[in-house]
């Protein structure tokens, strides 16, 4: 048998297209799992947690309340990340 281009692309398994996911692709070269997400919240990320690392916790400690009276302070966010940080600080 010949194996042409066409042969060989439908023999070559397709991965998902989505970074770190190796599951088989299929509808828009997403896995099942990515695709729905994508399909009902327009994100094949959502609902996925996002790993607390000290950098993120510094970026989080940074936020402040954009408007209304307390315009300018640190959100109540940003005071639980930077006692998270403290917390971690060794000594
Ligand atoms: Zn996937």
């Amino acid at each position: 048998m010949k194996v042409t281009p066409a042969t060989r692309a439908m023999l070559t398994p397709k991965i998902c297209k989505v970074d770190l996911c190796h599951s088989p692709a299929g509808t828009r070269g997403m896995c099942t799992k990515h695709y729905q997400r994508w399909l009902l919240h327009g994100d094949p990320h959502h609902g996925e947690s996002v790993p607390l690392t000290d950098s993120a916790l510094a970026l989080m400690a940074n936020a402040t309340v954009e408007r209304g009276p307390d315009k300018g302070k640190p959100t109540l966010v940003a005071r639980l990340a930077g006692e998270l940080l403290a917390a971690r600080k060794p000594g």
